[in-house]
């Protein structure tokens, strides 16, 4: 099966990405994606774009060819009260919207507070995507988290960069595979992203699907493979 989604990108725009959009847009049509999408890091993260960036997105074309384009963004999770590093305002209006939790943006808490961090933000309407839930800095019950992700609709990604040898997400496999385990028990959707911040690893899944694979987890509960999927994925009508 092929993954015809790649909804978890970044670009210079983030301050510590190495490509421009139209770059990656080249590389998702150059690996035959149907859907590419854009999250730039919200504002509260160090050297990301201020909320302007955020309201301008009317003016980027959205179809190349046979490859959509979302615009959309990777919010910052900042407590547990629910709150994310955008307005409200501002978020209505993106495409979609991924959370997540990375420092220097909300101070890791106990296994907790993370998870109540987490549950909040899922709660908010405009959130269909939990980024890589699989950080040993941010401890997590994957019981509790599975079974609301579910409850609210969303889907927990599992995330090809954070695998990477380098990655500053320490603990990620063994993290993955609990994750994996619990949505095999709860029956719950994953969303596979790369996470990338050069072109050239967008729509490339290799390290995640070796846990895939040797998990057996079933490729229904994996989002990426079906067009229709993208509708549970964005808050717009395509
Ligand atoms: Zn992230
Ligand atoms: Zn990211």
């Amino acid at each position: 099966m092929k993954s015809i989604m790649d909804l978890h990108t970044h670009t210079i725009a983030s301050g510590h990405g190495y490509s421009t959009l139209q770059e990656n847009i080249m590389e998702a049509q150059r690996m035959g994606l149907q859907f590419l999408g854009l999250s730039e890091h919200g504002p509260a993260m160090p050297g990301g774009p201020h909320e302007y960036f955020f309201s301008n997105y009317k003016c980027i074309p959205r179809q190349y060819g046979n490859l959509r384009l979302l615009c959309g963004i990777e919010a910052n999770i900042t407590d547990d009260k629910g709150g994310l590093d955008l307005p409200e305002h501002l978020l209505e209006r993106m495409d979609y919207v991924i959370a997540s939790m990375h420092p220097p943006c909300v101070t890791p808490g106990g296994r907790e507070y993370n998870t109540r961090a987490s549950i909040k933000a899922m709660q908010n309407p405009m959130v269909k995507i939990l980024g890589h839930p699989d950080d040993a800095r941010y401890p997590l019950d994957y019981d509790e988290l599975v079974r609301a992700a579910k409850e609210e609709g969303v889907a927990l990604e599992v995330n090809n960069s954070s695998l990477h040898p380098m990655a500053p997400r320490m603990g990620a496999k063994e993290n993955i595979e609990t994750l994996l385990s619990y949505c095999m028990k709860y029956q719950a959707s994953v969303l596979l992203g790369t996470d990338s911040h050069i072109s050239y690893t967008i729509g490339k899944y290799d390290a995640v699907m070796e846990i895939i694979e040797s998990v057996q987890f079933p490729r229904a509960l994996i989002l990426n493979y079906e067009p229709e999927n993208i509708h549970g994925l964005v808050n717009i009508k395509l």
